[in-house]
């Protein structure tokens, strides 16, 4: 999944994501990424979040959604990330043979990211059209 989070000057947030899924996919399957609450959701009042992974355990947690909601109740985009990661990875306790991640914004233009090990990279661009350095963000489970 590719996902992309925006916020212009005025403070509007929007946001996209695209896959071709799984391999190996079983023909038909409906993975997150189109699914607006999973894969990607915004709310302009607060944030928005995008997700990467094993679409099933995001649909299950309505992942997005989720980061948003915790942003909205005061957590950072980072903590709101973590937060969303680890109840995905409680519930599959002892598994680490999958990837779960998210990218999130608010309001505020703050900026997260959390993933299973062994994780992924993501950029941050500014308006000026200036390449930050690609930020990596892993979650180890302890
Ligand atoms: N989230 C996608 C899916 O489950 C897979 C991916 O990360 O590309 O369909």
């Amino acid at each position: 999944t590719i996902g992309m989070l925006a916020i212009d000057t005025n403070g509007d947030i929007a946001g996209a994501c695209t896959t071709s899924g799984m391999a190996y996919k079983v023909a038909g399957r409906v993975g997150d990424s189109p699914i607006i609450g999973a894969g990607l959701y915004v709310d302009n009042e607060v944030g928005g979040a995008t997700a990467t992974g094993v679409g099933e355990e995001v649909i299950r947690t309505v992942g997005s959604f989720l980061i948003v909601e915790l942003m909205r109740q005061g957590k950072s985009p980072q903590e709101a990330c973590e937060e969303g990661v680890k109840r995905i990875m409680k519930k599959n306790e002892g598994r680490e043979d999958f990837q779960i991640g998210f990218l999130a914004i608010n309001k505020q233009g703050e900026t997260g990211g959390y993933c299973v090990h062994p994780g992924f990279t993501y950029r941050e661009y500014t308006n000026n059209g200036h390449e930050n350095q690609p930020v990596e963000s892993f979650y180890k489970q302890q």
